[in-house]
């Protein structure tokens, strides 16, 4: 794992439902050969059109655990009733294709990867949604999660929000998705290096 100054990993993070994924699927539709998706593994069951191996790898708890016992993992966390991880092969895979990695991670992963002893630092882009109650319109209205899962999402927001605020974050930007385009071009200003 020894990217090139300019080809550091990116962090994309956020409350779920600030709108990561969307502003994500239209980057990689804008430079399809640029960057790659470090595709994590979880616990929770695929969502919508989700498919194996594309957005996650889903794993049952057993072979997450044995995972984390192999040591296979840059960080990992639980988020709501599942546990969600970046593996090393999953990185590995991307950067042999000379790709600059982006992960989708939350909070808890965030610090781990900030604080990693050989991880290269990556940059940091939170991405905020504009209120919270934006955020559970959004959620409500995306209608893929069961009632309790949003009420757990909601609450994980605000802690999500508040650290963002503290001086432990190690963001390098934060964008607001109010306007989507807005925040699609700021995102990607970061993103491709114009704001760096
Ligand atoms: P995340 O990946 O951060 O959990 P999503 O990308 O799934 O969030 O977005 C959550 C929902 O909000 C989706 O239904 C998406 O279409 C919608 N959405 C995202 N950005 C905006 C925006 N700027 N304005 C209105 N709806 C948005
Ligand atoms: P979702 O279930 O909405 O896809 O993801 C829930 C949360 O888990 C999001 O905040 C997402 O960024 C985060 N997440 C996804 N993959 C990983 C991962 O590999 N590690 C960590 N720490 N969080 C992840």
């Amino acid at each position: 794992m020894a990217p090139t100054a300019s080809n550091r990993p990116i962090v994309i993070s956020g409350p779920s439902g600030a709108g990561k994924s969307t502003i994500l699927k239209r980057l990689f539709e804008e430079y399809p050969d640029r960057f790659g998706f470090s595709v994590s593994h979880t616990t929770r069951g695929p969502r919508g059109e989700e498919k194996d191996g594309v957005e996650y790898h889903f794993v049952t708890r057993e072979q997450f655990d044995d995972l984390i016992a192999k040591k296979g993992f840059v960080e990992h966390a639980t988020f709501g009733s599942n546990s969600y991880g970046t593996s090393i092969a999953a990185i590995e895979d991307i950067e042999k294709k000379g790709r600059t990695c982006i992960l989708d991670i939350e909070m808890e992963g965030v610090k781990q990867v900030a604080n990693h002893p050989t991880f290269p630092r990556p940059r940091f882009l939170f991405l905020s949604p504009p209120s919270m109650d934006i955020l559970e319109q959004r959620l409500r209205g995306r209608a893929t999660d069961k009632e309790a899962d949003i009420l757990k999402r909601l609450n994980q927001a605000k802690v999500e929000m508040e650290f963002a605020k503290s001086p432990e974050a190690p963001h390098d930007k934060i964008v607001v998705n109010d306007d989507l385009e807005k925040a699609y071009q700021e995102a990607k200003a970061f993103i491709v290096g114009e704001d760096a």
